[in-house]
C-alpha cells in the first residue's frame, strides 16, 4: 500500500492541506465550530430549509413509516412512492414534461453526460464550470473543448470548426458557483441554434432563488424552452439532498437505461425526498424568501461597495465573492473573521484562477441586515 505522507508533506508545505472542521448547524444563521458560536456565511441553504419545521415533518413522518435506509437502487425496488411523488413534484414545478432523481447533482452531472455523448461528440465546457461538468464531459469520452463565456466569439469558432463533429453540446453552470454570475443564457442560447448544437445547465445555484417562479437561471433569463437539458440539486436552496434532471419524458426514460451513476446507486432516502417535495411546495407558495434573499444580497453588495471593498464585478444574488488576491490573505483574512464571530469560506487557487483567492460570503434569508452590515465592517478591518 503506498504512503501518501509525501504527498500531503507537499501539500502542507504549499499551504493547500485541507482538513474538514466539525461544525454544528444552528437556527438563525448561525453555527457551532470549536465550541464558538459563529454567524454561517458558508452555507448553500440559501433559503434557510434545511432546518424548517414543515420538513423536518415530513422526514420524520416518512422515517417511522418506511425506515432510513432506500435498500436498493431504483431500478431494482428502491423507487417508493415518495421518489415517484417527487419526481412528479419536480416536473410540474419546472414545467417540463418529465424529471429524474439521481443520488446527488454531482452524480446527475457525470451520469447525464455520460449517457448522452460519446467519442464523436464535442462538448464545449465553460472554463468555471463545476467540478462535476468537467467530470461528465470527461467521462463521456467525447471531444472536450473550454471556452470563457467573457469570450463568446471563441466559442462560435469551435463551433464552426469541421474538427468538432457529431453532436455539439454547450454545458454550463446557470450560476457559477465562486464568482455569483449567471451565464450568458441568451447569447449561449443564440450561439448553439445557429450552429445546430444543444445546451445543458446546471442550476444548481438557481433553483429555487432566481427566476419569478423560482425555477432558477433559465426562467431567470427567459430560455427555459431553449435548453435541451436542465440538470439541479436538492442540496442547496431546497435544504435537503439529491440530484435531478428535468426535460423530456424520452431523455428521462434513456437516462433511467443509461446513466450509470442512478443505475448502480441506491436510491435517495424516501424520507429526503418526502422532505424536498414539501420545499418544492414553499418555493412555489413562498416567493417572498426569494424577494428577501436578492435584497439582503444587494444590501451586502452595497455595504462592502461603500467600504471600498472588491467584490467580483457582474455577479447577482446571495453569492458574494469579495477578493483578496493572494492565498494566504484569504485564508489570514478568514481566520481574524472568525476570530470576530463569522465563519467565511476562503477560497483558492486551484478552484479560482491564481491572483483571485476570495472570500465567498453565502448570505441567506436568516440573515438580516444588521449582521450584514456588521460582517461587511469585519471584512474590512481584518483586510487591513
Ligand atoms: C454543488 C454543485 C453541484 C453538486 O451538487 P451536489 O448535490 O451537492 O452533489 C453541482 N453543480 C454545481 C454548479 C454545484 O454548485
Amino acid at each position: 500500500m503506498p504512503s501518501h505522507a509525501d504527498d500531503l508533506a507537499h501539500l502542507e508545505q504549499s499551504g493547500l492541506l485541507r482538513r474538514p472542521r466539525t461544525v454544528t448547524p444552528l437556527a438563525g444563521g448561525r453555527c457551532v465550530v470549536d465550541g464558538r458560536e459563529l454567524w454561517n456565511f458558508t452555507t448553500n441553504d440559501y433559503l434557510d430549509l434545511a432546518g424548517d419545521e414543515r420538513l423536518v415533518e415530513a422526514a420524520v413522518e416518512v422515517v417511522r413509516t418506511v425506515g432510513v435506509g432506500a435498500r436498493a437502487s431504483a431500478l431494482v425496488s428502491g423507487r417508493t412512492e415518495h421518489h415517484e411523488r417527487l419526481e412528479d413534484r419536480i416536473a410540474r414545478f419546472e414545467g417540463t414534461e418529465a424529471a429524474m432523481l439521481f443520488p446527488t447533482g454531482y452524480a446527475a452531472n457525470v451520469g447525464t453526460l455520460a449517457a448522452l455523448t460519446g467519442p464523436d461528440d464535442t462538448l464545449l465546457c465553460d472554463r468555471l464550470n463545476h467540478a462535476s461538468l468537467v467530470e461528465g464531459c470527461r467521462s463521456s469520452g467525447a471531444r472536450f473543448r473550454v471556452y470563457r463565456h467573457t469570450a463568446i466569439d471563441r466559442l462560435a469558432r469551435e463551433l464552426g470548426s469541421d474538427e468538432n463533429s457529431g453532436e455539439r453540446w454547450i454545458v454550463t453552470d446557470g450560476v457559477f458557483s465562486m464568482d455569483g454570475k449567471l451565464a450568458p443564457l441568451v447569447e449561449l442560447c443564440d450561439r448553439a441554434e445557429q450552429y445546430g448544437a444543444a445546451v445543458l445547465v446546471d442550476d444548481a445555484h438557481g433553483t429555487g432563488v432566481f427566476g419569478t417562479g423560482g425555477r432558477g437561471a433559465c426562467e431567470h433569463l427567459g430560455v427555459e424552452d431553449r435548453v435541451a437539458v436542465r440538470v439541479g440539486t436538492l442540496s442547496k436552496a431546497v435544504g435537503t439532498l439529491g440530484g435531478f434532471v428535468v426535460g423530456s419524458r424520452s431523455l428521462v426514460e434513456w437516462l433511467r437505461n443509461a446513466a450509470g451513476t442512478q443505475i448502480y446507486s441506491t436510491a435517495l432516502p424516501p424520507a429526503v425526498c418526502a422532505a424536498a417535495a414539501v420545499a418544492f411546495d414553499v418555493i412555489e407558495q413562498e416567493p417572498e424568501r426569494r424577494v428577501r434573499l436578492q435584497e439582503l444580497s444587494a444590501f451586502l453588495r452595497g455595504q462592502l461597495a461603500e467600504l471600498g471593498l472588491e467584490v467580483v464585478r457582474g455577479g447577482a444574488g446571495p453569492i458574494v465573492p469579495v477578493l483578496v488576491g493572494k492565498s494566504e490573505t484569504a485564508v489570514e483574512v478568514g481566520r481574524r473573521l472568525e476570530e470576530r464571530g463569522f465563519l467565511v469560506s476562503a477560497i483558492r487557487p486551484p478552484t479560482v484562477p491564481r491572483g483571485t483567492a476570495r472570500l465567498r460570503v453565502s448570505v441567506t434569508v436568516a440573515h438580516d441586515e444588521n449582521v450584514l452590515s456588521d460582517l461587511a465592517a469585519a471584512v474590512r478591518d481584518a483586510s487591513r
